[in-house]
């Protein structure tokens, strides 16, 4: 009988002590991590003279090269995808104007290139565009057509989304620029190529959610950019100013005295050589070349 009570006994330690060695292990297999943004976001704002060239590195390793800058820019664009080792890429042309596409055709024959991006605009047929769009059908691409609404691509954890051209008829075709939001927590940045008031205007109309913490200053800081109500509802807290020696008097005195009197920090290619911001996806951080 004794014996019977102390093998009672043993077995039911013995079940309790399994049932113990697994519940310890069942939580560690069945809780997932915690969603982290232990990535980092970069944009690099090239420093082309006066010209847009803007490398964007998303955490998941996914890269977008928005514009390929002017002439004198090839150099500082093709050097810096090379120093970062980049491979593969996307690439966002905002319009067809010359200091925005130069150094794209050596992009795509250099590089494994997923998507090209161009907006649907009276095409100027310029030698540089043609150069361009030879390289992409060599390549055995398409444009893919840039317009409000439509996504790109940057991995998880990244929204990457063009907020214009909203219509396809302007007058300017400054107005025709891809304008790109891309969010990353609790931060953003608008990349606005050289869109002007015309296209500000539509893009408030739409709807969209334009408030962001980095704003590319439009249209490298011309009065024909940046307009009060557009300013208003970016509301930014840095701006960047991509803008070279030129003879337009760019960056206008107007646009600057509306950043500095809204207290937004604004970094200037010009004056500081390559801008790059980096987003931890809480804040952002900047540092300049020079
Ligand atoms: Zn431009």
């Amino acid at each position: 009988m004794k014996k019977r009570v102390w093998a009672g006994i043993l077995l039911l330690s013995a079940m309790l002590l399994n049932t113990t060695a697994c519940s310890k292990g069942v939580p560690t297999s069945a809780v997932s991590e915690p969603v982290s943004l232990s990535g980092k976001l970069t944009a690099t704002f090239i420093d082309v003279g006066q010209g847009d060239a803007t490398l964007i590195q998303a955490p998941s390793g996914k890269v977008l090269l928005i514009d390929g800058g002017p002439k004198d820019g090839e150099v500082a664009v093709l050097s810096t995808l090379k120093s970062k080792g980049i491979r593969q890429l996307s690439i966002i042309a905002t319009h067809e104007d010359a200091d925005h596409i130069t150094a794209l055709d050596n992009v795509v024959n250099t590089y494994d290139v997923d998507k090209v991006y161009l907006p649907k605009m009276p095409t100027k047929a310029t030698v540089t565009m043609e150069r361009f769009a030879n390289a992409v059908k060599t390549k055995g691409l398409k444009f893919t057509s840039a317009k409000a609404g439509v996504s790109v691509d940057l991995g998880v954890g990244v929204t990457a989304v063009l907020l214009a051209p909203v219509k396809d008829t302007y007058d300017q075709d400054n107005n025709y620029s891809a304008v790109l939001k891309v969010s990353y927590g609790d931060t953003s940045f608008l990349f606005t190529g050289d869109a002007e008031g015309e296209s500000e205007r539509d893009m408030i109309a739409s709807g969209a959610n334009l408030k962001a913490t980095v704003l590319k200053v439009g249209h490298h800081g011309s009065r024909s950019s940046s307009t009060d109500p557009f300013m208003k509802a970016v509301s930014p807290k840095y701006a960047v100013i991509e803008v070279g020696p030129n003879s337009y008097g760019h960056p206008t005195s107007t646009i600057l005295n509306r950043l500095s009197s809204s207290g937004i920090k604004t970094y200037r290619t010009d004056q500081q050589g390559t801008v790059t911001a980096v987003s931890d996806g809480k804040s952002v951080t900047f540092t300049t070349e020079k």
